[in-house]
């Protein structure tokens, strides 16, 4: 499967997830990776700086490869529990489009998914 058809099941996957806002991907998952395009969105959406919004929102998960995530804190901070759901739904980062579902999208690792989330098997099911 190549970048582009694993993009596309992970979408497939997706879509075909019912979520149940029970808040656990939200609240109990720590390692949120962003894309220099999801703080580039981040940083839109709170009128910040990139730099700005880096230094405020975002801490280094792995040096070597200068991955960024969101800053550790449980639950996430851009989680409103009132809603509940996230506070940046429309430019939630790109892990959290595909969640319950991962995979790496240039190589050849299989897709995984987070078996807490209680919508993944279903979807898996219905495919
Ligand atoms: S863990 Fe699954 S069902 Fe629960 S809020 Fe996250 S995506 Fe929805
Ligand atoms: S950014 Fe939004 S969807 Fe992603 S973990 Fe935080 S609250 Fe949940």
């Amino acid at each position: 499967m190549d970048a582009f058809e694993k993009a596309e099941k992970l979408i497939e996957l997706q879509e075909k997830t019912e979520c149940q806002r029970c808040g656990h991907c939200c609240t109990q998952t720590e390692n949120i990776v962003l894309t220099p395009y999801d703080l580039k969105m981040i940083a839109w959406q709170h009128h910040q700086t990139i730099d700005r919004a880096r230094a405020h929102f975002t801490r280094i998960i792995d040096r070597d490869h200068a991955i960024r995530g969101i800053k550790k804190t449980l639950p996430c901070m851009f989680y409103d529990p009132l809603l509940p759901g996230c506070s940046i739904y429309e430019i939630r980062p790109a892990v959290c489009r595909t969640f319950p579902f991962k995979s790496q999208p240039a190589d050849d690792t299989p897709i995984v998914y987070y078996n807490e989330c209680p919508a993944s098997n279903k979807a898996l099911e219905s495919i």
